[in-house]
């Protein structure tokens, strides 16, 4: 997908030019909005394919536009955050944003999160299918099974559930806090130490070599992600 809509909500000028450049360089079509208010006007008209989204805006906050949108959109939002804001990031994330990057970054790194997101909202569609497959790994939603390699591997209950969360928004950094309330429940928000007593688990019987995981990442100080290609 070149030819995406892309809403760009950013105040500074030479950020916004930079991103603009680089994202009309990778043939997609850029609006800008410096304001909350400009932001919120342009989300509608036309809907854009993606939101490029600042968090430091003249008029507000851009979590406010973040948390409006997904009352009523899954549109893919990828957040600018300042350097040194960890709080920032999660923050955003757990508000729904599907991924960020911190300033400064490169014109590579800004395009190929681009497509990266394009490409999962594309395939979003796909994801009703029962069967999913990362390399040597199979999920068998249907079934509850996994294999690799063709060989059946046996997880437990949570181990499972917790793959089925990251596999079902692959490619997305997910958050300790979103992570463990949709594996073990609202009440253990803050117990980060049991996500990594699991995703160890889970490395060990899935990776190649779990102590360099292709698949099962770990996003410092964040969350993890599940990348689909290793
Ligand atoms: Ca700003």
């Amino acid at each position: 997908m070149s030819d995406a809509r892309v809403l760009l909500v950013e105040d500074d000028p030479h950020i916004a030019r930079f991103v603009d450049n680089a994202l009309s360089a990778a043939g997609h079509a850029v609006t800008l909005a410096g304001t909350l208010a400009q932001a919120t006007e342009r989300l509608t008209d036309p809907v854009p394919d993606l939101v490029v989204l600042d968090l430091g805006l003249p008029d507000g906050d851009g979590l406010t536009l973040l948390r409006n949108l997904r009352t009523w959109s899954s549109l893919p939002v990828l957040v600018l955050s300042a350097r040194a804001h960890e709080h920032d990031k999660i923050e955003a994330l757990d508000a729904g944003a599907d991924d960020y990057l911190t300033k400064p970054f490169s014109v590579g790194e800004l395009q190929a999160r681009v497509r990266a997101m394009l490409r999962r909202a594309q395939r979003a569609s796909d994801d009703g299918r029962p069967l999913r497959r990362f390399g040597s790994i199979e999920v068998d939603l249907a079934h509850r099974q996994v294999r690799k390699g063709g060989e059946p591997v046996r997880l437990t209950p949570i181990e499972y559930q917790l793959l089925c969360v990251l596999i079902s928004h692959a490619g997305r950094v997910l958050t300790h806090r979103q992570l463990l309330k949709e594996v073990w429940g609202p009440g253990h928000a803050d117990h980060s130490h049991y996500l990594r007593v699991y995703v160890g688990h889970l490395r060990h019987k899935l990776e190649d070599d779990p102590t360099q995981p292709r698949h099962l990442l770990t996003e410092l100080g964040v969350g993890y992600r599940f990348a689909s290609e290793g």
